[in-house]
């Protein structure tokens, strides 16, 4: 396995073969592998699997946040090259934004509400280095997690506006066992916070089965999910719970069409994103 660390080193070496890409932020935990589970799977023998780990300054709109962000980047060598990654991209901040970087990507419809909306630039930061990484990469494939919905939906949408020639991949979220979805965040949970925050999937689950029983109107689902949420022991706080249009992301008056329930929760200073699609 080989390790770049540099924007400038990283287009000396044009890719020889089919190339598949999982970005991440690093603390790897068993999400991030099974993306590079599927990346392997879409690469055939013939290809070559690139994770890239990259905390990106520009999507944090929280400095704290940013300072916190886990980074474990020995562990993250040390399983990439178990899971049979090729290559890793781990740049430092300095190579690949130049101090007068002055060009961002913005979305400007699928990023109004959610995260879009508690979080001022995210998705900004998100596109903008996601497209460098695309452009660094030269990438046939990039896979990226469901757990983060609208993150999916706006990279689709930048690569079929701006033509990208690139396919991106959804994988599926994968949860620890009490249902609760894995993130590089859960290891700043306290032991009572880590046992309360399967709620969140629970608050989640129980819409969706109260919209099975034919419950069709969206505040009914959220006030059933926001019940379970706020029965908290442990002072959970949403920061967003919404049912949005699975593909517009906006909002239905009725659940007529395939939907998506997300909700953004903070437990203390950590906050911890799900998501779960009705019909
Ligand atoms: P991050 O390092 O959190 O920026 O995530 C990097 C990629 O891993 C993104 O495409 C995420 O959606 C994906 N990811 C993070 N957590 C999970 C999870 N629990 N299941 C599946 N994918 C995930």
């Amino acid at each position: 396995m080989k390790v770049v660390t540099s924007a400038t080193d990283l287009n000396a070496i044009s890719p020889a073969r089919p190339r598949v890409l999982v970005p991440t932020m690093g603390a790897l935990h068993d999400g991030h592998l099974a993306l590079v589970k599927r990346a392997r799977e879409l690469a055939g023998t013939d290809g070559e699997v690139m994770l890239t780990l990259f905390v990106n300054p520009t999507q944090f709109n929280n400095p704290s946040d940013l300072e916190n962000y886990p980074r474990t980047m020995d562990r993250d060598l040390k399983l990439c090259k178990e899971h049979g990654v090729d290559l890793v991209f781990a740049p430092e901040a300095d190579s690949m934004y130049q101090p007068d970087h002055s060009v961002n990507i913005i979305e400007s419809s699928l990023s109004k509400r959610l995260c879009g909306a508690t979080r001022p630039g995210h998705f900004e930061g998100v596109c903008t280095v996601v497209l460098k990484l695309f452009n660094l990469t030269r990438s046939d494939i990039a896979v990226f997690g469901k757990k983060d919905f609208q993150q999916l939906a706006i990279i689709r949408r930048m690569v079929r506006d701006l033509n990208v020639p690139i396919t991106i991949e959804g994988v599926d979220t994968i949860r620890e066992s009490s249902g609760l979805a894995m993130s590089s965040r859960n290891t700043r949970l306290s032991e009572k916070q880590h046992a309360d925050a399967p709620r969140i999937r629970r608050a989640l689950l129980a819409a969706q089965d109260l919209h099975a029983q034919g419950e069709h109107d969206p505040e009914k689902l959220l006030a059933c999910a926001r019940e379970e949420i706020e029965a908290s022991t442990e002072g959970a706080k949403i920061d967003y719970l919404e049912l949005l249009d699975a593909e517009s992301l906006q909002p239905l008056e009725k659940v007529t069409r395939p939907a998506v329930i997300a909700t953004a929760v903070f437990y203390g200073e950590v906050r911890l994103i799900d998501n779960i699609e009705l019909g």
